[in-house]
């Protein structure tokens, strides 16, 4: 610094209960490079409020303040931000360092707000806290330091982005006498040699001593300075000894070694991390309620999204170019309650031909069901079993693959006949040391038996054995079914006058659906396409994931209220090292992007641990649910919780979303105090 410091006139007035305070009333001073000055008088006097105004935290109310060649009276908010950052050092009475920084990050600071990097700030830190006799407490934490070892750090801190200009208030207020002498040898030692200007504000007079000026103030006015003609000659000290602090002592040397790069976007986060672990159970709480929410979230719609797949694979393998077609019946007649209703337009064999010879169909596969209460006993050899009839033409809602014969075939589709057993009644059929292919091919009797007693027996002929459950299940082709309804029913030309129960119309592919069913109907038939039920089925899933994760949605409410108390109760604790961290060179962004990330950091741990927990969950209900639909006998279903990448980036970034917006207003809080009353703060 080579211009002088000027003041001109200086004012601040306060603001407090209605009244007005004069701190300040019209300061004129003037204050040259390289100069030692003491500021003394009594409380109230306005010592600290000239200090804080020459530091470019507060703003004067009128009258002008030069400093090199700035000015710092109109300077905006960033200007004087640059100016602490850059020119300033800050000694405090009660040494401010940040509690969860050791001595060395604490030296570092103004060089991390500065954006240098980790190795270089700590390199020069480590350099400065050994010229102040503290090389054996760099990794030590305030509260392990004796008060003059934590001022001799907060002088290195101080120092170590050159300033051309210290700033002390009251150092030695909380320091025994002789402690304090030591530190104040060490500040004149940084003067001489180093041409560093200092103001120190003192009310003791031995203090004061070492000034080469001592200005007296008194109800905010100068009253009287008192030059030191020949500057008294300082205690003894054993920092006397050491070598002078480099570099070498120059008078209003240039500003080198400073960036004015800002707080680099790895130190806030490094920062973020330290904070969040100095309360590690408040804030394991509080991502506690993000991690609930997440759970419910990822649970929800890993559950939707896992259902929703699996019923579109059951669909797609059973074949959305399925048209269903069933005849339209009559309304019941309302005085026979016994009486069966009777479609409109039965389907023959005739329309079935009919049907498949519409363009694009691929296939026409006739259903017969038997009535529900019939009683069939198989007959093979000696053995009889009673058995139930499944209808083989159906295609199978069996979730998973298709499934192979064992042996033998399954019933062909469209005219078929014969006889496929479950594996389970083969068995029962086998004689010792024969194979299921022993039982193709080999002849059985169906006897039915009617409710009144009567029976028939009607002959088939075993074609397969496949995998099911159970020991009495058939699937019974299309022929027999026919001959065993005429006769249940006592009509021989069953398939004229009652027709088929249903047709599965298979096209050639999913655009043909809409013409082929348009033709059916002309035919006085009902369709149905397994894609409107799919269709219908969808919207069912997904309403389902909107009410679920909107209950995950509350919860997420709920933790974001928890992030913005527990910033809000992190501000309130910390308003004093925002107050250190402004005055060191931190700016109003920074200190929000701070707490923005100290925020979003509860956010991304709640969701990341709730990512995790909530897919676990869902593999347990998963695992859970499967038990229950294999004791019920369902089994190829697959899973039915899934985590899609999207939804596992998407649930941490949500989460993150969720602190960031919960921290803003603590964020901007923390931001907008002001760094004089915030260091007032107990
Ligand atoms: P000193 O440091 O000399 O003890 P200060 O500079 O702290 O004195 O204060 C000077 C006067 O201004 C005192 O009367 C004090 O109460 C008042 N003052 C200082 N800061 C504020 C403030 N933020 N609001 C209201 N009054 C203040
Ligand atoms: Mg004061």
């Amino acid at each position: 610094m080579t211009d002088p410091i000027k003041l001109t006139n200086l004012t601040r007035h306060f603001e407090r209960g209605g009244m007005d305070v004069q701190a300040l009333r019209g300061v004129d001073l003037s204050i040259e490079p390289g100069e030692f000055v003491a500021l003394v008088g009594p409380s109230g006097s306005g010592k600290s409020t000239l200090l804080n105004l020459l530091g470019g935290l507060d703003r004067a109310t009128a009258g002008e303040l030069w400093l090199n060649g700035t000015a710092l009276h109109s300077a905006t908010e960033a200007d004087r931000t640059l100016h602490r950052r850059q020119r300033i050092g800050f000694i405090f009475q009660s040494f401010n360092l940040l509690p969860r920084l050791t001595a060395l990050e604490n030296v570092a600071i103004p060089l991390m707000l500065s954006g240098v990097g980790v190795a270089e700030r700590e390199a020069r830190a480590k350099n400065l806290l050994e010229k102040v006799g503290l090389g054996h407490r760099l990794s030590h934490y305030p509260t392990e330091l004796s008060g003059g070892e934590q001022q001799r750090t907060a002088v290195a801190r101080a120092l170590i982005h050159n300033p051309s200009l210290i700033l002390a208030d009251e150092p030695t207020g909380n320091l025994d006498t002789k402690t304090g002498e030591e530190v104040m040898a060490l500040l004149q030692e940084l003067n001489r040699e180093q041409g560093i200007t200092l103001i120190v504000v003192t009310h003791d007079e031995d203090v004061a001593a070492y000034a080469d000026r001592i200005v007296k103030l008194r109800d905010g006015d100068i009253v009287e300075e008192v030059k030191a003609d020949n500057p008294p000659s300082p205690q003894p000290s054993p920092l006397r000894e050491r070598e002078p602090m480099s570099p070498p002592p120059v008078r209003g040397r240039a500003r080198e070694g400073v960036k004015s790069g800002g707080l680099q976007m790895s130190d806030i986060i490094r920062q973020a991390l330290s904070n969040l672990r100095r309360r590690p159970v408040r804030n394991v709480l509080t991502a506690g309620g993000v991690l609930i929410g997440i759970v419910t979230l990822v649970a929800m719609v890993s559950f939707g999204v896992g259902v929703q797949r699996e019923v579109q694979r059951n669909f797609e393998s059973i074949g959305l170019e399925n048209l269903f077609v069933r005849p339209i019946y009559d309304e019941p007649d309302a005085f026979d309650p016994f009486a069966e209703p009777e479609p409109q337009t039965p389907i023959t064999p005739e329309m079935v031909a009919q049907i498949e010879q519409i363009p694009d169909v691929v296939s026409v596969t006739p259903e017969l069901r038997l009535p529900f209460s019939i009683d069939i006993a198989l007959t093979y050899g000696d053995t009889s079993l009673p058995i139930r009839v499944t209808d083989g033409n159906e295609p199978e809602f069996s979730f998973g693959t298709e499934p192979e014969p064992l042996a033998g075939s399954f019933l062909d589709t469209r005219v078929s006949e014969g006889t496929v057993l479950v594996n389970g009644l083969a068995d029962s059929l086998l004689a010792e040391g024969e194979s299921y292919d022993n039982l193709i091919g080999e002849e059985i009797l169906l006897t039915v038996q009617l409710p009144r007693g009567e029976t028939e027996s009607f002959p088939s002929q075993i074609v397969g054995v496949r995998d099911g459950f159970g020991g009495s299940i058939i699937e019974l082709g299309l022929a027999e079914r026919e001959a065993i309804l005429a006769w249940w029913f006592n009509e021989p030309d069953i398939l004229q006058t009652d027709g088929y129960d249903g047709l599965i119309v298979q096209t050639t592919d999913l655009g043909a659906i809409t013409a082929v069913s348009s033709q059916i109907e002309e035919l006085d038939l009902e369709t149905q396409s397994l894609e409107a039920i799919l269709n219908v089925a969808n919207q069912v899933l997904g309403l389902m994931q909107a009410l679920l994760g909107s209950v995950g949605g509350l919860a997420l409410l709920v933790a974001a209220l928890g992030v913005a108390n527990t910033m809000m109760m992190a501000i309130y604790e910390r308003t004093r090292e925002i107050g250190v961290l402004k005055a060191l060179g931190a700016s109003a962004r920074e200190i929000r992007a701070l707490f923005t990330v100290e925020a979003a950091m509860l956010g991304l741990l709640g969701g990341f641990f709730g990512l995790i927990f909530g897919t676990l969950l869902g593999r347990l209900v998963d695992w859970i649910g499967h038990r229950f639909l294999i004791a019920e006998g369902i089994t190829g279903i697959g899973q039915l919780s899934v985590v899609p990448w999207w939804l596992a980036v998407g649930a941490m970034a949500f989460a993150t979303f969720i602190g960031i917006v919960a921290g803003l207003y603590p964020a901007a809080r923390a931001a907008r105090l002001d760094p004089v009353a915030a260091l007032r703060h107990e």
